[in-house]
């Protein structure tokens, strides 16, 4: 008789967005007249940019015709895509990354639930709190976590680091020394990011304790102030610590798409084993290649017509962050993020829980948010509004949300 994987029955239901779903449908149909509008949700809504739909347009052509058809992809990814991430992700800023350095995949959310692979199972993570839930739940799924204790909602071995209005949201080095350190810069769900010298802190400390970090750079498009990294690898020793996971989904509008990439640099290692190594024998036998075509997409975003098609698009959703900041503060509201990412985090007035503010929001103005509690304990009484809606949307949002 087989048995399961008893990890998985550990995993807590994440009742979060079906939570929001359900809510807002029962309000719907109790108020049919009333038109909602969605400030939840973490996907794109702009189309595509022309130079990239031209260029997919060119590859499927090429599969129509022998001459120019193309199979299975080389497991690493094409060396025109490698070649154009290396040059403009990495050596255009002073990174010394190399095309054998970076390996293509479908995403960042694979590539952050499976890179743990590499790990022992007794290694320990930490995560900040609030936290994008797929790092925790893919080392539940691995047996790494412990016991997940519902009054609290933590694992026993997991270390958090809360990121809260107090400490500014910057995760602070934990007292207990993990082996694995997943951050998120600028981080979703706060909206909020940390400058270049405090994440080198961080690379100086995973150096010192031979911790790795699992660097998740999925917004770094959305970065406007100028001592924040763009990549991990900008400052001094990362090479030898941290790993980077980047996404073409909310840079490019990529997220039905599929397409990202992870950094293994050829410096980390544990003794003598090397991380690249690894990931590569890992990628040769669990991955096939991301799409051709779709891999002549991610090209195309570094092609300069690509470039300025998708400043603008990343413009369109920082507008619309500024609309909800600002009418927000004028609101009285106290919020935080919006300048380095597309996400807002606001504290909920009054001391009212994140869903209570959810249910309030859902009522008077007809607008649906993220309650932050979703994201982690220490997410309690903030609430997420997200900025890849439409202009006019976010504008007739944020008049309601005043007048409420
Ligand atoms: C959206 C997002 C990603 C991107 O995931 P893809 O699989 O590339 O679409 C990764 N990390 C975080 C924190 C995200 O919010």
């Amino acid at each position: 008789m087989f048995k399961v994987n008893d990890n998985y029955q550990k995993l807590p239901g994440s009742y979060l967005f079906s939570t929001v779903g359900r809510k807002t449908n029962a309000f719907m149909a109790a108020h049919p007249e009333k038109k909602i509008i969605r400030l939840s949700i973490g996907d794109v809504t702009q189309p595509i940019a022309p130079a990239i739909i031209e260029a997919m347009h060119r590859a499927v052509d090429e599969m129509g015709k022998a001459e120019t058809f193309h199979g299975y992809a080389p497991e690493l990814g094409y060396e025109f895509l490698r070649s154009a991430i290396a040059k403009q992700d990495y050596r255009a800023r002073g990174c010394q990354i190399e095309e054998d350095e970076i390996f293509v995949s479908d995403g960042a959310k694979s590539d952050s639930a499976n890179i743990q692979e590499l790990f022992a199972a007794e290694n320990r993570i930490a995560v900040c709190d609030p936290v994008y839930p797929v790092y925790v739940d893919s080392n539940v799924m691995a047996g790494r976590t412990g016991v997940y204790d519902p009054s609290t909602e933590r694992w026993s071995n997991v270390i958090y680091m809360p990121c809260v209005m107090e400490n500014g949201f910057v995760p602070q080095l934990p007292e207990e020394t993990p082996d694995l350190i997943y951050l998120c810069l600028p981080n979703n769900p706060t909206g909020t990011t940390i400058k270049k010298h405090q994440l080198q802190e961080w690379v100086d400390y995973a150096n010192r304790t031979g911790a790795v970090i699992i660097y998740d750079a999925a917004y770094e498009a959305y970065i406007s102030q100028e001592d924040v990294a763009h990549s991990i690898y900008e400052c001094d020793g990362a090479k030898t610590c941290a790993i980077e996971l980047k996404s073409f989904s909310k840079n490019a509008g990529f997220t039905g798409l599929r397409l990202g990439y992870a950094v293994v640099p050829k410096e980390l290692k544990c003794g003598e084993v090397s991380l690249n190594a690894m990931w590569a024998r890992r990628h040769g036998t669990k991955f096939n290649g991301a799409p051709y075509i779709v891999q002549r997409a991610g090209e195309a975003v570094y092609s300069e017509e690509g470039r300025a098609q998708l400043k603008k698009q990343v413009a369109y959703y920082m507008e619309n962050a500024a609309v909800i900041r600002e009418g927000l503060k004028a609101a009285g509201y106290t919020v935080f993020g919006g300048v380095d990412a597309p996400y807002i985090w606001m504290k909920t007035p009054g001391n009212m829980t994140s869903w209570e503010f959810f249910d309030e929001l859902l009522e008077h103005a007809n607008v649906v948010g993220t309650p932050g509690s979703g994201f982690g304990p220490s997410g309690e009484g903030y609430f997420r509004l997200t900025a890849f809606g439409s202009h006019e949307n976010t504008r007739a949002a944020l008049e309601r949300i005043k007048s409420m």
